[in-house]
């Protein structure tokens, strides 16, 4: 083909494929016009489709895209008669058209979701036939994904073993890996532009004749540099690749290039610098369009990878075969797997791009719920024992607490007495800021499983805070203090279980569980892997989940027989999570705080006001307060946080507050130290505790009334927010001081929403934002590290995947029927694949 009409056979193929919008060229195709003239002159186009061409083109941004359509084919097809050589046709308007053509163009036309369901290889503006790579599609084979996607990468032409080692390296073992290796960003080159409209810094698309190429060596033969002039007839351009010499030899004086890359000015001219380029005739891969761009690693190049990923993407996409069932793809209004495949690697337009990672994340985010579901419906076919007490019982068990329970307490009691009557095992989580009261809740559960005599187990996650729970559900469950009659337990009959309780006990305290005299116990960790075994278990608590995973909440559960499941939070949960993670279970939310509480006083400060701060906290602790003084993990150990809160703990004792007593905790103490310095301090003996994280989770001491967060920078506003928690548990003012070790502005705004807010739910649902689900997924759950397009805030992904799901859960929940056969092995692969198990 004459350079001429390859070069207008590119731009209206390209208009065509971008539905018309008249944006293949910047500024609209009449703005080639003149050059091409000239151009088609010099290749002794015939003037008469010279002109043909001129005068259809020169209105073509007045037109209507269904106008431009019948313009640009009419053309074309005369070119294809009268050009006296074989050109190729255009792309087929039909498939690129979207079905609505009569309304004004752009807006329309880039929404009309039909405009991306074509078939990638109709519309790829790549050539339709890629070279098949040297392995055939296994037979038709309805019920499962062809057998080569796990055949290993080595099949595919190109690729020794050499470089397999290396595609592993990437986690590339076998073709589905492949097909699934999405780009980490994309390059949109796909609009071109002519050379005398470029400016600086752009990154743009040009077509172009090489004028000359020249290859020097400068800086003593260390660099070799390789320039090229390439004109497009409305002006040159000075290209430069440094160190490339093979270039110099593969481009060729009148060749018609496509380049891509960024606009730079040299001496006050532009020019473009190692811009990717390839012939023009060429299926354009590297440039003049969305190119997506892969990680990589040594040894192997983004173009080759890209070749690669082509050939394997171009060639498998088509064959693989659908999971998703075909109601829920067109009730979803989503792409075909196939489709969306191809065009998540290789674009033809960002309206075809943002479809193809919607359809692959609404993928992930479905498989997701469909565990979750099928994993809360396993748990309500079993049945439970019922526990019914009478109101009155109720009512006077409550009268006996030393306060009168909040709107939100009771509406939670209520959902627990519902769980605990309903016949079906009580999954329930209990979320509510610190400070809420959630334990009375769990105590009032574990009252009324003991009223039948059967037992309860409270698991925390750290021994302090059992040793806590211990202590309060001995006052709430045995008190003395209390005025009724009869405490539904005795003293001894709840006891605490440590990893730290010596041998003798522990047997002891087996003993008791085992021939049920004991009713309630409240432990750590030790509680699940301790070979316990219970009379009757019929009610486990977990406080503080996010610590713990499914796993570990499974194991408790099947130390009874069904028992009833109370799991209690203080993180506050954004709803996009409450419908993942904690997806199986019900939720009570308790938004209302005991009254008397003052609102927390929070201040960000700059480290030079540091010794402000530590003339507030004597000023508190003069008048018989306590402070925490809490230090970050800057590395990654908690060795680190534990050193820097040994030098600080010393510098303040002999510094800064001589007079005072001050306590240190740290990871690394062993649980019966840390259990001591937490009792010191909690009697008052200790006036400030110096800590590391560790104290995050829900220790009590109401005369504390100071948090000194040191590099409050490096904690997430929900960890933040638990902190702060620590104070503000009685009737005396208190305040969380932020002193961040970094200027930063931006991180400073960020902790600037702590002083607007004391509403965990919406320090937690900005935490989700910035910083992902990392702070709340805690333990690590199954599924989760296959989420890589799916982003667990997008509360409007997940509420539709989950619609969706229960949907298709209405018609076959176990997935049995034959055309729920893949999803079913989708689901079984997506949960095995992530950490631990779902039980
Ligand atoms: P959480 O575990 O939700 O952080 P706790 O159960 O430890 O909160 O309760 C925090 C404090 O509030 C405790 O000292 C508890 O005695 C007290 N408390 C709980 N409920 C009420 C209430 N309704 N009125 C007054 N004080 C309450
Ligand atoms: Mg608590």
């Amino acid at each position: 083909m004459k350079p001429s009409l390859q070069k207008l056979h590119k731009f209206l193929k390209l208009e065509v494929e971008r539905n018309y919008d008249n944006r293949a060229v910047v500024g609209g195709l009449e703005r080639m016009l003149e050059p091409w003239q000239a151009e088609a002159q010099a290749d002794d186009l015939p003037s008469e489709l010279i002109q043909a061409v001129l005068s259809r083109l020169r209105d073509y941004a007045k037109l209507t895209p269904h106008s431009r359509a019948e313009i640009l084919d009419g053309l074309w097809r005369r070119i294809q008669r009268e050009a006296n050589e074989a050109v190729p046709p255009l792309p087929s308007p039909s498939a690129a058209l979207p079905e609505e053509i009569t309304r004004p163009p752009q807006k329309t036309l880039r929404k009309a979701p039909e405009l991306v369901k074509v078939s990638p290889v109709e519309n790829a503006s790549v050539s339709p036939a890629p070279p098949p790579p040297s392995i055939r599609p296994a037979a038709p084979r309805p019920a499962g994904q062809p057998a080569a996607l796990s055949a290993p990468t080595t099949v595919l032409s190109g690729v020794g073993p050499r470089h397999a080692q290396t595609l592993t390296r990437l986690g590339l073992h076998t073709l589905g890996d492949m097909l699934y290796n999405l780009p980490r960003r994309y390059d949109d080159y796909s609009q071109l532009k002519t050379i005398n409209r470029l400016m600086f810094g752009e990154e743009v698309t040009i077509i172009g004749t090489v004028e000359n190429v020249t290859t020097r060596i400068i800086r003593g033969g260390r660099f070799q540099v390789v320039e090229a002039v390439v004109s497009d007839g409305t002006g040159a351009l000075r290209i430069t690749w440094f160190n490339q010499p093979w270039i110099g030899q593969r481009l060729q004086p009148d060749a018609q290039i496509v380049l891509s890359g960024k606009i730079d000015q040299y001496l006050g001219r532009l020019t473009m610098n190692n811009p990717e380029w390839e012939p023009i005739e060429q299926q354009n891969l590297h440039t003049n369009r969305i190119v997506p761009i892969y990680p990589l690693t040594a040894k192997i190049t983004q173009r080759w990878l890209r070749r690669l990923m082509y050939d394997v993407v171009s060639y498998w996409a088509p064959r693989v075969n659908d999971h998703l069932p075909e109601n829920t793809k067109v009730s979803a209004d989503l792409l075909d797997l196939a489709t969306a495949l191809f065009q998540a690697h290789f674009p033809t337009s960002d309206v075809n791009l943002k479809s193809a990672r919607h359809r692959l994340a609404f993928d992930e985010i479905f498989l997701l719920q469909l565990g979750v579901l099928q994993q809360k419906r396993m748990w309500q076919n079993r049945t439970a024992r019922q526990y019914q007490p009478p109101d009155e019982w109720i009512t006077q068990l409550c009268s006996s607490l030393p306060y009168t329970l909040t709107g939100a307490q009771q509406r939670a009691l209520e959902d627990v007495r519902h769980d605990l009557a309903s016949g079906q095992p009580m999954n329930r989580l209990l979320q509510g800021d610190v400070g809420s009261g959630k334990t009375v809740i769990a105590a009032l559960a574990i009252a009324v499983i003991a009223l039948s005599g059967a037992q309860s187990a409270v698991m925390a996650p750290t021994s302090i805070l059992a040793e806590q729970h211990y202590h309060s559900l001995q006052q709430l469950l045995a008190g003395t203090t209390g005025e009724q009659p009869e405490p539904p337990l005795r003293p001894e009959q709840i006891r605490l279980l440590l990893g730290a309780t010596p041998e003798a006990e522990k047997q002891e305290i087996r003993q008791g569980l085992a021939d049920g005299s004991i009713k309630l116990i409240i432990g750590t960790h030790a509680l699940i892997e301790d070979p316990i075994t219970f009379a009757e278990l019929q009610l486990s608590v977990v406080d503080e989940q996010h610590r713990f995973g499914v796993e570990q909440r499974a194991l408790l559960r099947q130390k009874g027989d069904n028992p009833h499941l109370l799991v209690m939070t203080a993180t506050p949960i954004p709803r996009s999570l409450a419908l993942t993670i904690y997806g199986d279970l019900d939720i009570s939310v308790m938004d209302e705080m005991p009254p008397g509480r003052q609102p927390i006083e929070t201040h960000v400060m700059f480290p030079r006001e540091r010794e402000r701060a530590y003339s507030f906290i004597k000023s508190q602790l003069a008048s018989g307060r306590q402070a925490f003084i809490i230090y970050p993990l800057v590395e990654e150990t908690e060795n680190s946080a534990a050193l820097a809160a040994v030098e600080e703990h010393a510098r303040l004792q002999k510094e800064v507050f001589p007079d005072h007593k001050l306590g240190l905790l740290h990871g690394r103490l062993k649980p019966e130290e840390k259990d001591a310095v937490m009792t010191r301090f909690r009697d008052g003996e200790l006036h400030i505790l110096v800590s590391t994280s560790v104290v995050e989770v829900g220790v009590d001491v109401p005369n504390a009334t100071v948090m000194l967060i040191e590099g409050a920078n490096h904690f997430g506003l929900a960890q933040l927010h638990q902190f702060r928690g620590r104070v503000g548990r009685s009737e005396h003012q208190s305040y969380c001081l932020l002193i961040p070790d970094t200027p930063d502005a931006v991180e400073n705004e960020r902790l600037a929403a702590m002083v607007e807010t004391n509403d965990g739910f919406v320090l937690a649902e900005r935490d989700l934002q910035q910083r992902g689900p990392g702070d709340f997924l805690g333990t690590r759950q199954a599924g989760y590290s296959e989420l890589r397009l799916a982003n667990l805030a997008d509360v409007h992904l997940i509420e539709k995947a989950r619609r969706h799901a229960l949907e298709l859960f209405e018609t076959d929940p176990d997935l049995q029927l034959p055309q729920h056969s893949l999803l079913s092995a989708s689901l079984q692969r997506f949960w095995r694949r992530g950490e631990g198990d779902i039980s």
